[in-house]
């Protein structure tokens, strides 16, 4: 049986260092890709896809809190900073900007791989967690449930169906058609008398004024929108 292997992606321009992490990383069966600038780093954060990412902050292109804060505009990768600023400021600032952890060079190789494995273990943990938050709305898919301000919603198991695939389309605008073929099946998209009871029963239980909606739009002429 093969293990899956991690990728990692390493952005640092020190030689002895990217050595260092080469022969450590691979050791621990890690499938790694060295950059030692940020564009490349970027550019590999895009095709190599890591599983994680190691970020050093002096780098010949700029300073890597400059990477921290483009990335995570669109990704949520595990990032941590390996670096030899130990300054407090510069801790604090990185963590803020979307570091997931920071170690201090020169680092033990044993700390790296322990704390690698736990952002891995962290992220992996985030990622299946099926939760999804909208205001004050909020689905937890695991628990068949929805709440409101916190509080568990009462819906029938038609209405939770119909929030949900709502939610999970969230900002688009869905057809009365989509929404019953997929909420009540295949034979009912020419139903819309029945959609628009179940929309109107839901909005009584989620919208703080049902008739002027706030989460579920009325899209005259075409269907509805989650938000
Ligand atoms: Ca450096």
């Amino acid at each position: 049986m093969s293990i899956p292997r991690y990728k990692i992606l390493v952005i640092e321009d020190d030689k002895q260092i990217q050595k260092l992490l080469e022969v450590s990383l691979e050791e621990h069966q890690f499938l790694l890709k060295i950059c030692g600038n940020q564009k490349e780093g970027m550019a590999q954060a895009i095709t190599f896809n890591p599983d994680l990412i190691l970020l050093d902050l002096g780098l010949p292109d700029g300073d890597g809190k400059v990477f921290l804060q483009k990335i995570r505009e669109f990704s949520e990768v595990p990032i941590i900073v390996v670096s030899a600023r130990n300054a407090e400021q510069e801790i604090v600032d990185s963590l803020n900007l979307g570091a997931d952890d920071y170690l201090v060079k020169p680092f033990f190789v044993g700390e790296l791989i322990a704390r690698i494995n736990s952002a891995l273990r962290h992220f992996a943990k985030k990622e299946t967690i099926p939760q999804m938050k909208m205001e004050n709305l909020e689905l937890d898919v695991e628990k068949r449930e929805f709440r409101l301000d916190g509080i568990p919603l009462h819906l029938t198991p038609l209405e939770f169906s119909l929030l949900k695939f709502l939610m999970q389309n969230a900002g688009k605008a869905l057809t009365h058609a989509q929404i019953l073929k997929n909420v009540w099946g295949v034979g009912y998209q020419n139903d819309t008398k029945i959609l628009r009871v179940f929309v109107n029963q839901v909005r009584k239980k989620i919208e703080t004024d049902p008739n002027r909606p706030k989460i579920l739009i009325t899209i005259s002429g075409v269907g509805y929108r989650f938000g």
